[in-house]
């Protein structure tokens, strides 16, 4: 089942305290999780007539079931989902989720005698191949995995785990190894202990065998709507998921404004990340909840949970449509200060959700993911069409084009191949790329340009951390401009320009830097992971990254006023502008345009609606006197509260650790 952008039993609550990799048994005050923890069903026994089958879903089935766990990582995509549950591998091998429906004993056993027997055979093969080419050594070792896959001993074991707790063969096979892993890396013999990664080996290959499959598979696999566990998803992953499908997903590693996250947002995906190792554990699951909201994964909810959250998603939704009605009404503080909402998106097809929720533009259109998933970069007529789709639909409302930010966590497949750097996010990323490659680059200018004829359309260019890199992005530009008018083709008369300040180095020379463009737009998440020093999408210095460090809000206070002394527009279209706890605090910093992932858009448009200008002002000052940033989160949340109790904060991933 589906339950998205619906009820948050926190959602009331401005948390603050998300942290990567925490376990807990008590998700909150109001649940009786260990008192609630109960099997949610108890084993049935096998009926005489064949096929042996039984309903998992009905009462009494189910042996044994695990108790209730919670877990907590990073909020990144807000929502609830619920559902059964799939698990990728780290190696790529995805177990389906244990069954919900009918199982048919008989059919299982047989996959485990053929996988068993055909993992031998490749593992024979595989022996006789390295014998010849590779040398004896290897052989010998081909040969001992060949030796224990037909054990009679691993067959009995996993036999036995499908016949007592009905699971399918994969689970079964994957479950005797790992214990058999277990065992031999607790011993104290180094030699023994290694022989554990032999034994995954072996794992891996008869999984292969049970899932036909010798990479990590699409999603798009999937039988049923599904919630997708991960160690990791790439950006480019993501963005191939099916909300119809992929009702909700959660990794053990990631940071809060990972591009992973921004295109969770994006699909409107509930998301967790960053929780740590849970995938051996979640393996064993029938069904969870991801909580978007509070950062919470609960594996194998007990029935009372399973209801809070149900009742809770319905909540949501109504708040939502309430909020979604409104999408009409101005976003100007009640003391009569305009401040223009923009959506962020990543597809074309995000359009519809700026439009519907009352966006007056696009303020960032993340170009890159049209690169991602393609083999090769996309044409420029095909990426024409993408733009001219999108300024179309916008009605001549503006939309910021942002060149390619490639590199760093977004690899196309095209990129693949090329030398990997020790250190991308400070490597050949983004317009870096881009001045490198120029006939990337103006492949892309053509294709912005000429979408220009269609709209309002800007472009901007991402990561610029000197003036010398903005000189010869411009000078590219310039002539790429002078190429399509030599052509006859049409392009906009003059067509606006800007930057993001997202490189501290930037930020310091905003008065520089405004000379030459016609815009600047803060992009908070680099700005914030180049500032402090803490990779956006390490969880383990998740609670380091702090969009409120008086460092990063001084930086933010310089570009403003360096903007606004050239009397260009500046706007924030880092995550941080999609955060209602910060609304107000830029708003009195002197923002006036903020660009967000559309689905946040309703609610930062009520606490613009809400909150006067006087108090942003009054708070921002404040803010600016303090040192310390739980300081200034504390004073947000306060003022926050006493003016709009009932706003929830989508993401709890930006905040300083609680140390
Ligand atoms: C940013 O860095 O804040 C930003 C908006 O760009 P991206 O998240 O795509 O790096
Ligand atoms: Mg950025």
């Amino acid at each position: 089942m589906k339950l998205r952008d619906q009820g948050n039993p926190g959602a009331k609550r401005l948390r603050r305290d998300s942290r990567a990799g925490r376990r807990r048994n008590r998700p909150s005050s109001n649940t009786q999780w260990e008192s609630g923890m109960r099997p949610l069903a108890t084993p049935k026994q096998n009926s005489d007539g064949a096929p042996r089958s039984v309903d998992p879903s009905s009462p009494g089935f189910g042996s044994p079931t695990s108790p209730m766990e919670v877990l907590t990582g990073i909020a990144v995509s807000s929502g609830i989902a619920i559902g059964p549950v799939v698990v990728l591998d780290q190696k790529g091998l995805i177990l389906p989720s244990r069954p919900t429906g009918s199982f048919d004993l008989d059919t299982e056993i047989a996959r485990l005698e053929r996988s068993l027997e055909a993992a031998r055979a490749e593992a024979n093969q595989a022996e006789t191949e390295a014998r010849t080419r590779i040398g004896p050594q290897y052989a010998d070792i081909l040969m001992a995995h060949a030796s224990i896959i037909s054990d009679p001993t691993l067959r009995m074991e996993a036999r036995e785990r499908i016949e007592k707790q009905l699971i399918p063969a994969e689970h079964a096979i994957h479950e005797v190894l790992e214990s058999y892993v277990s065992r031999l890396e607790s011993l104290t013999d180094p030699h023994l202990a290694a022989r554990a990664a032999d034994v995954r080996d072996i794992r891996d290959r008869i999984l292969s065998q049970l899932l036909g499959e010798e990479t990590r598979p699409s999603t798009s696999d999937l039988k049923e709507p599904s919630l997708i566990f991960a160690h990791d998803l790439a950006p480019s992953e993501a963005a191939t998921l099916d909300p119809r499908m992929v009702p909700g997903f959660a990794t053990e590693v990631g940071g809060g404004s990972s591009h992973t996250a921004i295109v969770a947002a994006a699909l409107e995906i509930p998301a967790v990340v960053g929780l740590g190792r849970f995938l051996d554990r979640a393996r064993r699951c029938r069904m969870a909840i991801i909580d978007g909201d509070e950062g919470l994964v609960i594996l194998d909810p007990d029935l009372q949970t399973q209801q809070r959250y149900r009742r809770a998603a319905h909540e949501r939704s109504a708040r939502f449509d309430l909020l979604a009605r409104q999408s009409d009404l101005p976003a100007v503080t009640p003391d009569g200060t305009r401040i223009e909402l923009l959506g962020n998106i990543e597809f074309p097809a995000e359009v519809e959700a700026c439009l519907n929720r009352g966006a007056s533009g696009v303020g960032l259109y993340r170009t890159e993911f049209l690169f991602l998933n393609a083999k090769t970069p996309p044409t420029e007529d095909e990426q024409y069409t993408a733009y001219a789709a999108v300024v179309e639909s916008m009605q001549g409302r503006p939309v910021i084009i942002r060149t390619l930010d490639l590199g760093a966590d977004k690899l196309s497949l095209f990129q693949e191949s090329g030398y990997t750097e020790a250190n991308p996010a400070l490597g050949l990323r983004s317009l870096r790329l881009s001045l490198r490659d120029p006939d990337l680059f103006r492949t892309q200018l053509r294709a912005i340009l000429r979408a220009g004829a269609r709209g309002d359309v800007r472009i901007m260019f991402p990561l610029v951390s000197t003036l010398g890199e903005l000189r010869q992005a411009k000078a590219q530009l310039d002539d790429v401009i002078a190429e399509l008018k030599s052509q006859g083709l049409p392009i906009r008369e003059k067509t606006p320009v800007g930057i993001m300040v997202e490189v501290p180095a930037a930020a310091l020379m905003a008065d520089h830097l405004a000379k030459e463009v016609d815009f600047f737009s803060i992009g908070t998440n680099d700005l914030i992971q180049y500032t402090l020093a803490v990779d956006r999408t390490n969880e383990t210095v998740a609670d380091l990254y702090c969009a409120v460090d008086p460092s990063v809000l001084r930086l933010i206070t310089h570009v403003i006023h360096a903007a606004d002394s050239r009397g260009i527009e500046v706007s924030v279209c880092g995550t941080m502008g999609g955060d209602p706890l910060y609304t107000l605090l830029l708003m009195g910093l002197g923002i006036r345009s903020l660009s967000m992932p559309p689905h946040q858009l309703p609610e930062i448009k009520r606490v613009i609606r809400g909150i006067s200008m006087e108090t942003a002002r009054s708070i921002a000052q404040e803010a600016l006197n303090m040192d310390s940033p739980q300081a200034i989160i504390a004073l947000l949340q306060e003022t926050l509260r006493k003016a709009l109790p009932e706003t929830a904060s989508p993401t709890s991933s930006l905040a300083p650790g609680q140390t």
